[in-house]
């Protein structure tokens, strides 16, 4: 099966011919290609890239895919949650053209042997604590870039490390392409929005706000004149660790985009936090400008 048509419209493509000849086609039409990569079980987040995608661009794909090169062992790669026909539904209404939803061995054959990799970018944060994973995102998204060939491809400053490793293999590797970052949108709560909140009983999606606060607390005692960073990974980890269903996996304060250890916080930085609830792994950052 390599192309499904909703009522509406909208293209589900699942093979990397079927899509090169539309995309082909668009392009000889003089149209820009906008692209929003994403892992499906789409939520608001998702869908305020899509949305911006279509502002900005001509034609959008969204990529629905995902990947196990990014996915460690004993990480979730089986049970992340997946519904195609509700993704569709709400891309659609987003503003895409097309869903490219390719399985694993179209974009893995037999005898798949080439990799990508940014270095330095990618080894503290997320890349420190899942081993490979940024090697598994930077090698499906040149992968996805050379078969959507879009102008603008649209990510979201929710995994912020993995915007920046992402602009930096684009720059690096002389894409021709524009990278946009699009930011965070949070549920009324203020919990970044994230497939994997899915996991959360009540009780740990009430523990999980745990990170937004953190996140808030630290940006308090940065306005009010605090700029050492150990003191403020002190404070954040001590306000962390009082929430009994959290385990934290890493805090850390760095400059932005850079990602460098700063003794102070001074110019752009990253406050970025990773933190188990219960066996949910969570991520939320906030970049401040700092005087
Ligand atoms: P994922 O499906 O989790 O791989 O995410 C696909 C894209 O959506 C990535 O560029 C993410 O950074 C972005 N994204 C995910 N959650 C959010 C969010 N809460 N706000 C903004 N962008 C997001």
């Amino acid at each position: 099966m390599g192309v499904l048509q909703t009522a509406k419209g909208i293209r589900v493509i699942t093979t990397i011919g079927e899509i090169k000849e539309v995309i082909t086609k668009v392009k000889r039409q003089g149209k820009t290609i906008g692209f929003v990569p994403t892992m499906g079980y789409l939520h608001e987040g998702h869908l305020t890239l899509m949305r911006k995608a279509a502002a900005k661009t001509d034609f959008v794909v969204a990529s629905i895919f995902v990947n196990p090169l990014q996915f460690g062992v004993g990480e979730d790669f089986e049970e992340y949650p997946r519904d195609l026909e509700r993704d569709v539904r709400l891309a659609e209404s987003a503003g895409v053209s097309l869903i490219f939803a390719p399985g694993v061995a179209e974009m893995y054959p037999d005898g798949y042997g080439t990799t990508v990799e940014v270095t330095r970018l990618t080894d503290r944060l997320c890349g420190r604590s899942r081993p490979g994973h940024f090697r598994g995102v930077t090698t499906v998204v040149t992968k996805l870039f050379n078969i959507i060939e879009p102008d603008i491809a649209f990510f979201g400053q929710k995994d912020a490390q993995q915007a920046v490793v992402l602009r930096k293999m684009a720059a690096d590797l002389n894409m021709n392409l524009e990278i946009e970052i699009v930011p965070i949108v949070r549920e009324p709560d203020g919990l970044a929005m994230s497939s994997r909140n899915k996991y959360l009983d009540p009780e740990e999606r009430k523990a999980a706000l745990v990170l937004s606060k953190a996140l808030l607390l630290a940006k308090n005692l940065i306005n009010s004149g605090a700029r050492n960073t150990a003191d403020l990974k002190r404070e954040v980890t001590g306000f962390i660790g009082r929430e009994p269903k959290a385990r934290i996996d890493y805090v850390d304060i760095l400059s932005f985009p850079g990602l460098e250890e700063i003794e102070n916080v001074s110019g752009q930085v990253i406050i970025a936090l990773a933190v188990f609830i219960g066996d949910t792994r969570l991520i939320d950052n906030v970049v401040l400008e700092v005087d």
